[in-house]
């Protein structure tokens, strides 16, 4: 059932939190062939049951009264673990809860468990995780993409309803198209970033993952709006974003960029998603050829920009004030800092470390760092530019369908390239989302809508559009 329905259920009285909470568990540790999850909250029934007292008492705090929430392992939970994934983090137990999780609390909303990540959010393939691999829902030995794929998984595979995610170049949408879910990287700002775990802070944000649409409004709608603690979180009015889901898209100009279906996309893919272009076409959209000339530029600037925020960010693991520090004979305290993050740190996270080490120092920053800014710019003016002739974008999530497990992991830059459709929506700070649009050979495909800053409400509803008229069975 999607959440609404449990939410329904939950309000007639007719199943209690704690069962639905149990249901899952149950589901989950009978027969887990697919690992999405590290942790699972100890305190999940505790919860369920205090939020079928409430609800008992006072009525729904919120819409996601009672229902079970995925929490990637990089969102801090309050006397949870929040590993990222990472031997650094292992032991680690946050003393907060991020704001979005204080929102679904307050609403609620019953944590479930964290799911399995790439470490530190670097990867496209949940590969990159120290507790090993999660598997595809679709297709044991396959990868669920990433690095969110703990939390796609888990919805894919009826371990969750609704899960979240973070997205700093792909993370949620890649998945989600994975995976076989909806997914949403909402604008920069739209959601606090408060309790992220920072990987790259002007890329990051968090976001919903759904097996339909309108879940994927509704929780999206719990976590939005403006904090004081996060000070890039902006400051504009959250709307009602299940209000306008059923307007239809007549009229509405969608974009095909046509530098997002060359050479280097799967044909089965393009035809997935032209296929989507058509049942919107059909519902009176009107389809246009647009031009992002700057898009071969992406996965540079994404990965010169990300890492070297990531090696900043991550300075902070040094063995002292949290997490893991290395034991035996140490020299001195530079030895003791040089030990903990060579053990720490697995492979991926230490390559993207020295290499935004690299690019922000003396003498390369002009040539590497300083370049990538000027072409996140160009990229961003792109978006804009087509943005005056069209309402949203539609374009592949992924180029390659989801891969065997160890396929692509020995050779980065092919891992990196899985990217190309994605990086440029958060080197822009836009809004986007994964729609699932059928499957090739049994491997689930999804597509992509972009839209205008802080309009989530117009991707929503052509993703709520296509959902509801789609010709495949999905
Ligand atoms: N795959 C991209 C990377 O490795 C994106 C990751 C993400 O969005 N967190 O950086």
């Amino acid at each position: 059932m999607s959440a609404m329905e449990l939410a329904s259920l939950l309000r007639k009285g007719q199943v209690s939190s704690k069962e639905i909470a149990e249901s899952f568990l149950s589901h989950i540790e009978k027969n887990d062939r697919v690992k999405a999850y590290i942790t699972l909250a100890p305190q999940a029934l505790e919860w369920a049951e205090a939020a079928d007292r409430s609800l008992g008492k006072d009525g729904p705090s919120g819409p996601l009264h009672g229902i079970p929430v995925a929490v990637k392992d990089n969102i801090c939970t309050m006397g949870l673990p929040t590993t990222c994934a990472s031997r650094m983090l292992k032991n680690y137990v946050p003393p907060y809860d991020a704001t979005v999780i204080k929102r679904l609390k307050a609403q609620g909303a019953v944590i479930l468990g964290k799911t399995n990540m790439d470490e530190f959010a670097m990867g496209s393939s949940t590969e990159n995780s120290a507790f090993g691999p999660t598997h595809n829902p679709a297709r044991e030995g396959f990868v669920p993409g990433g690095s969110s794929g703990g939390s796609a998984a888990a919805v894919g595979a009826y371990q969750a309803p609704v899960a979240l995610g973070s997205d700093t170049g792909g993370s949620i949408r890649q998945p989600a198209s994975y995976c076989g879910v909806v997914g949403m990287k909402p604008t920069y700002g739209r959601v606090s970033r408060y309790g992220l775990v920072a990987y790259a802070s002007s890329l990051d944000q968090i976001g919903p993952m759904a097996r339909t649409v309108a879940d994927c409004a509704m929780l999206l709608q719990a976590i939005s709006g403006h904090d004081q603690m996060d000070s890039t979180s902006a400051p504009v009015d959250v709307p009602d974003f299940a209000a306008s889901l059923e307007d239809g898209v007549k009229g509405l100009r969608l974009g095909i960029p046509e530098e997002y279906f060359v050479l280097g996309l799967d044909d089965r893919i393009r035809e997935k998603v032209m296929g989507a272009a058509r049942v919107l076409q059909e519902q009176g959209a009107e389809l246009r050829e647009v031009s992002l000339p700057h898009t071969r530029y992406a996965i540079s600037a994404y990965y010169l920009i990300a890492t070297a925020e990531a090696s900043s960010n991550l300075a902070r693991y040094d063995g002292v004030k949290y997490g893991f520090r290395a034991q035996g004979p140490l020299a001195d305290t530079m030895e003791m800092y040089q030990k903990t993050r060579n053990n720490g740190f697995g492979r991926e996270v230490k390559r993207r470390i020295m290499l935004g080490t690299y690019v922000l120092s003396a003498g390369y920053y002009e040539a590497f760092y300083l370049k990538a800014l000027k072409t996140r710019t160009l990229i961003r003016q792109d978006f804009e530019k087509a943005f005056q002739r069209v309402d949203c974008l539609l374009t592949p999530v992924s180029p390659c369908l989801p891969f065997r497990i160890g396929e692509k992991i020995h050779d980065p830059l092919q891992m990196y390239l899985v990217d190309i459709y994605t990086v440029s929506v958060n080197l822009a700070g836009l809004p986007a989302i994964s729609v699932p649009c059928g499957r090739v050979d049994g491997l689930p495909v999804g597509f992509q809508i972009i839209g205008k800053a802080f309009d989530e409400e117009t991707i929503l509803r052509v993703a709520y559009c296509y959902e509801q008229h789609a010709a495949e069975g999905l």
